[in-house]
């Protein structure tokens, strides 16, 4: 085993690839869309002779990704390390798994893997607005309502508020906010819209080239000067004084600066005390997490930009419109990342999803964890769909109409909880696992045979992932 390793280390290359290198190019050529609802939750594992690993979390996606974009990845990787000519996929569920994967990775290198952010070079490129990001796309609920009239006033009446500090957690529309401003401005005023961290970038990159009087004027000459994600301008003594300055030179002459962030001024870290209390010297609005209504409306109002956009419409139901609003909680770009593999789903199969489909499109952004799925649960619904009662699946009699639907039942438990044998059993008067396996073949079997029966288990199984709510109202 020890030679393998060393053999393996020896065979490494010198220059590795840096995947977030890869990341940014990625998103540049493929697109913004393609890269935020696929491909970013690429994990890299590792890197080998002639290929890399990568993980991602389902079969679907995997299929999905080496469907349609390898052959673009592997080229993008090929551009920065052209020894590599193809790329392998591990599948990986859960975040734990994947670090013991990546721990052993970690066995073959040195360990001096820092990966160092790094940020696309292209002097001045960085002031990009999107008109795609305005106020009238922008939807309005009780959570970001402050923040959406602040960022309204402010574009309508310079200075009304000076700073504007916005801040919320990732995915809340902090950006989509900043950039409504910079676009609504961008006409009649001088705007200049950058990430905390390009700034930082620049302003290296300005003293480095003996350009700090370019960089100085640059910025201290926009009327308005939208700062996004400052949390990650800490640190960095010099640029921090810097920045102090143009800040104040702005808000001297009149100009408006905004500022977002993922907290409050004050939990801001490693940035001087001056700076944050100017930041809380103006106004400081949050956005919180999205209620079921916003994200409700979201996805309405998002599909109907699909349809504005595209010949194909997006009819989703009702049901899966519904699913996905309560389902996907965490941020409104997961909700929109969300819809757009949906939309993608469709154009590409010509079909709207149904509810299964959905499920297995979303299924790394779905908490459907099994918690929620418990075996009694799976008995009550199979009872319903069987006419039967719960007494009878779980006496002992052994009459036709009885032994199918328990061990379908038994079936459905094993594959949608991770309960061992003995412990299903017992769920089921304490039937012996040796009953349990039996049930499991047999269904197996039937599935294979009979596509009703097939299909009626994939109905019951969606029912059962699905249907918690609907249940406990009927
Ligand atoms: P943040 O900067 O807070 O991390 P973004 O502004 O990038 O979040 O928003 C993530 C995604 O969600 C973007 O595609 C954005 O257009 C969309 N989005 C966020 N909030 C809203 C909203 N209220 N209405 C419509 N789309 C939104
Ligand atoms: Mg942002």
């Amino acid at each position: 085993m020890k030679n393998i390793l060393s053999k393996k280390s020896e065979n490494l290359s010198i220059k590795k690839i840096d995947w977030s290198k890869i990341q940014i190019d990625m998103k540049e050529k493929l697109g913004n869309g393609i890269y935020e609802s696929w491909l970013k939750k690429i994990d890299f594992i590792e890197e080998f002779n002639n290929y890399i690993l990568i993980a991602v979390s389902t079969r679907f996606i995997r299929d999905w990704i080496t469907s349609r974009y390898l052959d673009q990845i592997l080229q993008i990787v090929k551009i920065h390390k052209k020894e590599i000519s193809r790329i392998e996929f591990t599948i990986i569920e859960q975040k734990k798994e994947l670090i013991d994967i990546r721990n052993k990775a970690n066995d073959f290198k040195n360990g001096d893997n820092k990966n160092i952010s790094f940020i696309k070079d292209s002097f001045l490129q960085y002031n990009r607005i999107d008109p795609n990001k305005n106020f009238e796309n922008f939807v309005i609920g009780p959570s970001n309502k402050l923040a959406f009239e602040a960022s309204k006033k402010v574009s309508e009446d310079l200075s009304h508020y000076n700073p504007l500090y916005l801040y919320g957690g990732v995915g809340m529309g902090k950006t989509h906010l900043l950039n409504a401003i910079g676009l609504e401005i961008k006409s009649k005023r001088k705007v200049m819209f950058i990430s905390a961290e390009r700034f930082m970038y620049q302003f290296v990159k300005s003293i480095k080239s003996n350009d700090m009087v370019r960089f100085k004027d640059y910025f201290r000459n926009t009327d308005v000067l939208l700062i996004d994600d400052i949390q990650f301008m800490n640190g960095k003594e010099a640029m921090q004084e810097e920045f102090f300055h143009t800040f104040n030179a702005l808000i001297d002459k009149g100009s408006q600066v905004i500022v977002s962030a993922d907290r409050p001024p004050n939990k801001l870290s490693r940035i001087q005390e001056r700076i944050k209390s100017r930041f809380s010297g103006g106004l400081v609005v949050d956005i919180q997490n999205p209620d079921y209504e916003l994200r409700y409306n979201i996805v309405k109002t998002k599909i109907d930009e699909f349809k504005l956009s595209d010949s194909i419409t997006l009819n989703l139901s009702e049901e899966i419109i519904k699913f996905i609003s309560s389902e996907i909680r965490t941020s409104i770009r997961e909700l929109v990342g969300a819809l757009n593999r949906i939309n993608s789903f469709s154009r590409i199969y010509n079909k709207i999803p149904t509810i299964g489909e959905t499920k297995a499109i979303l299924k790394d952004l779905l908490n459907l964890s099994e918690s929620k799925v418990t075996i009694d649960l799976i008995q009550t619904i199979v009872c319903k769909f069987f006419k039967i009662s719960k007494n009878e699946m779980l006496s002992a009699r052994r009459s036709r109409y009885l032994v199918r639907p328990r061990q379908t039942a038994i079936y459905l438990s094993k594959i949608l909880t991770s309960k061992s044998l003995p412990e299903i059993g017992r769920c089921f008067s304490n039937r012996d696992h040796t009953t349990v396996i039996h049930s499991v073949k047999t269904i197996e079997k039937l599935r294979q045979e009979n596509k009703d029966i097939n299909s009626n288990i994939d109905n019951l199984k969606n029912k059962i992932l699905y249907n918690k709510e609907n249940e406990i109202q009927s």
